[in-house]
């Protein structure tokens, strides 16, 4: 049966890959996927080439400034273009069975909604969308009858490792990290990390603000969050170890004492494709590991000292409301003042912490005031009240 699909965030490094898994679906059987829209930002040669390999009905750029481009580069075929955020929620509303979502920061939460608000299959890369807004995320898909699965490697393992299991066996999750390339650097070290060096991560080829998150740990904040939103799981149940060969993704513990681990190849490919093919398996062309040539898997404890945004991914699960909303903005808007060189490598998570406390009445709310516009609200206070605290500190 053909199934419609679209992917949002095509160009990036999870679209490319979920681009990859669907053309070579399409090899094996060209009625595998219609595929509906895909959306970019400025790479639109890429949204183009893709576009045309997949015959979609849709390309959309985040761009205004692009579309006469992509239009140039999509001449003489059938192909839709357009362009803008709305434009990427209206492709979002276009009826679809599966959909990828791999945009890159809150961005990417609108559209997530709105493919949810078709009753749809959302696989979701996109953690931000439930660090900001899980409650609503998890809420509009029970509304709708939609399905969300997970994409992170670490909640896809979590995912699998759960199966069929009570939920009321499960003693804790265990979310390993990488420790990232800064792992041991002591503290004088990590404040002159530059951009360049915490873009390069030792296991994992990534986007370049991931990567980045990783290093920080930050990235592995936003996935306690994630976890506690998307299995509502207590806070206390969720822990992190750091694993530096990337290749045990995720554990649960059961009442019982025994433990289930995921392992894979640093490949998002076989996450993505497990939300592809769910609730079946289906062929994925990743490496197979060979666990006796890699002979060893070490663990160890993470340090929150030097990674401070383990614990403030606590503090925010502790505060509730929108103080995710506040987090993730305020972590996004550091980001981009390190990679500018206006900050360093600490000062992010000093200053997510300062949004934080600034923010915290704004923050506060019930459970009924939970929506779009409430959400938007304070990521817009959030990041203005980070450029702010970066301007006077400089
Ligand atoms: P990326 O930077 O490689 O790609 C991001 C995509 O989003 C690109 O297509 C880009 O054009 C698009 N985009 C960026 N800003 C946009 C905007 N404002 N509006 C519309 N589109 C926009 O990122 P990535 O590494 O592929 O990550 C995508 C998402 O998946 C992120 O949420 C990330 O945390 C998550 N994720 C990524 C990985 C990974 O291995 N890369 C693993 C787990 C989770
Ligand atoms: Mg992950």
């Amino acid at each position: 049966m053909t199934r419609k699909v679209s992917v949002f965030g095509a160009t990036g490094s999870i679209g490319v890959s979920t681009v990859d898994l669907l053309t070579r679906g399409r090899d094996v059987d060209p009625s595998a996927y219609d595929v509906v829209a895909l959306t970019g930002g400025a790479n639109v040669a890429l949204l183009a080439q893709q576009a045309r390999a997949l015959d979609a009905s849709l390309a959309v750029t985040a761009h205004p400034s692009c579309l006469p481009e992509l239009r140039e580069r999509l001449a003489g075929t059938r192909i839709e273009c357009a362009s803008g955020a709305d434009a990427i929620i209206e492709a979002a509303r276009r009826p679809v069975d599966w959909a990828m979502s791999a945009i890159v920061g809150a961005a990417g939460l609108p559209p997530g909604l709105a493919v949810l608000e078709q009753g749809a299959t959302l696989a979701l890369a996109n953690k931000e969308s439930l660090v900001a807004a899980g409650p609503l995320m998890m809420a509009t898909a029970r509304r709708h009858g939609a399905t969300l699965l997970p994409v992170d490697s670490e909640h896809s393992g979590i995912f699998q490792c759960l199966g069929q299991e009570d939920p009321a066996g499960v003693e804790r999750v265990i979310l390993t990290a990488s420790g990232g390339p800064f792992r041991d650097w002591s503290m004088e070290r990590l404040r002159q990390v530059t951009p360049a060096q915490a873009a390069t991560h030792p296991n994992w080829d990534m986007g370049q603000r991931i990567t980045i998150d990783s290093a920080s740990m930050f990235n592995k904040a936003m996935e306690i969050i994630e976890t506690h939103e998307f299995f509502g799981l207590d806070p206390a149940r969720i822990e992190v170890l750091v694993h530096p060969q990337s290749l045990v993704h995720a554990l649960v513990g059961f009442r019982d004492g025994g433990i289930l681990a995921h392992l894979g190849p640093a490949d998002m490919r076989h996450a993505i494709g497990y939300a592809l093919h769910w609730p079946g398996r289906g062929d994925v062309p990743v490496e197979r590991l060979d666990l006796a040539a890699l002979g060893r898997l070490d663990f160890e404890a993470p340090d929150e000292n030097r990674f401070p945004a383990l614990r403030l991914a606590r503090e925010v699960m502790e505060a509730g409301g929108l103080a995710g909303a506040a987090f993730n903005a305020a972590k996004e808007t550091a980001l981009d003042l390190f990679i500018d060189k206006r900050i360093g490598f600490l000062d992010m998570a000093v200053l997510v912490e300062h949004v934080l406390d600034t923010l915290s009445a704004e923050t506060r709310l019930g459970s009924a005031e939970f929506n779009l516009d409430n959400v938007l609200n304070v990521d817009h206070l959030a990041r203005k009240a980070a450029i702010d605290s970066a301007r006077v500190r400089a």
